[in-house]
C-alpha cells in the first residue's frame, strides 16, 4: 500500500528533482539518472534503481516513491486508436486518448478533472470542475501510453512522438503543474519530445499566456471558435474577461518569444448555423490577417446535453475554401476511434458538478436526444488535431 504524504517522483522536473539532492548533500547529477530509470525505462521500484547507492536507494524510499495514476479501463479502436480511462488521487476518472497516424502517434491528455470555464459546445464544461491534475497524472498518462504501447519493451522508437493538451480541463488554469508536466515531457533524461511536439491548448487565459514565455517554449493552440467578441462571448464565457484583441495580442507576444519560428494553430470548432456562415470565414480571415497561424476547423461533435448541430459538408468545405483562397493552411479534423467512444463513455461521466451546469443543459436536451451523455465522443476526436 503506497502512502499519498510521500513525495512523487514522477512529477518531479529536473531542476526541482536536482534540488532535492543537492538539499540532502548528493551530487546533482543523481537526478538524472532517477529521471531515467522512472521515465526512460519505465522503472518504479527503487530498489531496481542499481547505479544509485544502496544507501541513497534507501533514503529515497523513506521519503517518496514513484506513484502513478490508476488505470481503470483501456480501450482499443480498430482504427489503431487507445484510449485509457485514469483513476486520479482526487478520486476523479478523466480521459486520454492516443492517435496512430502515419510517422507520428500523438497523445492527447487530459490536465483537469473538469473545466471552470462552461464553453457552450464543450462536454467536459458541463462537467463543471472537480480538481486540478499533479504534475505526477499529467506525466503519468504519458508514462502509461508508453507502458501500454511497448514503448518501455527495449525499442528505440518511442510510439508517442506529439503530446497535445486537449482533453479535458484547461491547462493554463493548472499553471504550474502543466509547466512541470511539459518541462518533463521534453527533458532529454525523460521523454525527449521536441517542443514543437508538445501543444498547449488553451481557451485563451490571457495572463497565462503572457507569463508562459518565462517557463516554457511549447507550442501553442488557441480555441477562438468566433471571428468576433460578441459572438466568442456567446460560446465561450472566458472571452468576456479577455476578449480577442487581447487575446491576439498575447499569442503574438509568445510566438515571438520563442527562438525559431514556430505558429500557433488557432481552432475553430463549426456549428451548424452557429458560427458557420461564410461571412464568418471571411471575418476570421481579415480578423488573424496579422498573425502568422494555422487554422484547424473541427466539425462540432455532438453529444446529448448539448442542442448544437453538427455543420453540413458543404459548409464545412465552403469555410474552408474561403480561408485557403485567403492564404492560410487549412486542416479540417475527422473523425477517429468512433468504436471505442460509443463504448464507455458514461465511464468519465462522473466528476461532481459542483455547478447545476448537467441539470441545466440536460433539461435543455432532453426533448433532443435520448442518448446517454458521451463525454468520450468528445475527447477522443480532440487528439487528432494539430
Ligand atoms: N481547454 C482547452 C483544451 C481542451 S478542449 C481549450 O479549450 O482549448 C480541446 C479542444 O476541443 C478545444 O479547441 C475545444 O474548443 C474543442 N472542443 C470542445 N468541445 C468540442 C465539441 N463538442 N466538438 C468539437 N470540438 C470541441
Ligand atoms: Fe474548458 Fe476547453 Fe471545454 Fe472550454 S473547451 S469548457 S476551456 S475544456
Amino acid at each position: 500500500m503506497v502512502s499519498a504524504e510521500k513525495l512523487n517522483l514522477l512529477g518531479l522536473s529536473r531542476a526541482k528533482l536536482k534540488a532535492l539532492f543537492t538539499e540532502h548533500g548528493e551530487k546533482p547529477f543523481r537526478a538524472d539518472q532517477v529521471m531515467k530509470w522512472i521515465h526512460q525505462r519505465g522503472i518504479t521500484d527503487i530498489d531496481a534503481m542499481t547505479d544509485i547507492s544502496k544507501n541513497l536507494r534507501e533514503l529515497l524510499k523513506e521519503h517518496s516513491e514513484i506513484r502513478l495514476p490508476k488505470i481503470i479501463e483501456d480501450f482499443a479502436s480498430t482504427d489503431g486508436s487507445h484510449k485509457w480511462i485514469i483513476e486520479v488521487e482526487s478520486g476523479s476518472k478523466v480521459e486520454m486518448v492516443f492517435i496512430p497516424e502515419s510517422g507520428r502517434g500523438t497523445l492527447c491528455v487530459s490536465s483537469q478533472a473538469g473545466c471552470t470555464l462552461d464553453c457552450t459546445f464543450c462536454a467536459t464544461g458541463k462537467q463543471g470542475f472537480n480538481s486540478n491534475l499533479t504534475a505526477a497524472e499529467i506525466v503519468g498518462q504519458l508514462w502509461w501510453a508508453n507502458k501500454h504501447l511497448g514503448g518501455y519493451d527495449d525499442k528505440l522508437e518511442r510510439p508517442v512522438s506529439n503530446v497535445v493538451m486537449m482533453g479535458m480541463g484547461e491547462p493554463l488554469l493548472n499553471f504550474d503543474n502543466v509547466m512541470d508536466a511539459v518541462d518533463i515531457m521534453k527533458d532529454d533524461c525523460a521523454f525527449g519530445l521536441s517542443k514543437r511536439k508538445v501543444t498547449i491548448s488553451t481557451s485563451g487565459v490571457v495572463p497565462a499566456i503572457d507569463k508562459m514565455k518565462d517557463y516554457t517554449d511549447a507550442s501553442l493552440a488557441v480555441s477562438l471558435h468566433a471571428p468576433n467578441d460578441e459572438l466568442r462571448s456567446q460560446l465561450m464565457p472566458i472571452n468576456k474577461k479577455y476578449p480577442i484583441a487581447e487575446l491576439l495580442r498575447s499569442v503574438k507576444d509568445y510566438m515571438a518569444s520563442l527562438s525559431d519560428k514556430r505558429v500557433p494553430v488557432i481552432e475553430y470548432t463549426l456549428i451548424k448555423g452557429v458560427n458557420d456562415h461564410r461571412q464568418h470565414a471571411r471575418d476570421l480571415a481579415k480578423l488573424l490577417e496579422s498573425l502568422p497561424c494555422k487554422i484547424n476547423l473541427i466539425p462540432f461533435n455532438p453529444f446529448s446535453l448539448s442542442d448544437y448541430e453538427v455543420p453540413s459538408g458543404s459548409s464545412v468545405s465552403n469555410f474552408r475554401q474561403i480561408l485557403q483562397k485567403a492564404g492560410y493552411t487549412v486542416t479540417v479534423r475527422t473523425t477517429r476511434a468512433d468504436d471505442i467512444g460509443a463504448a464507455c463513455g458514461q465511464l468519465v461521466g462522473d466528476v461532481a458538478d459542483q455547478t447545476q451546469r448537467s441539470d441545466r443543459h440536460k433539461k435543455r436536451a432532453e426533448s433532443k436526444s435520448g442518448k446517454v451523455f458521451d463525454k468520450t465522443d468528445n475527447l477522443a476526436v480532440m487528439a487528432d488535431r494539430v
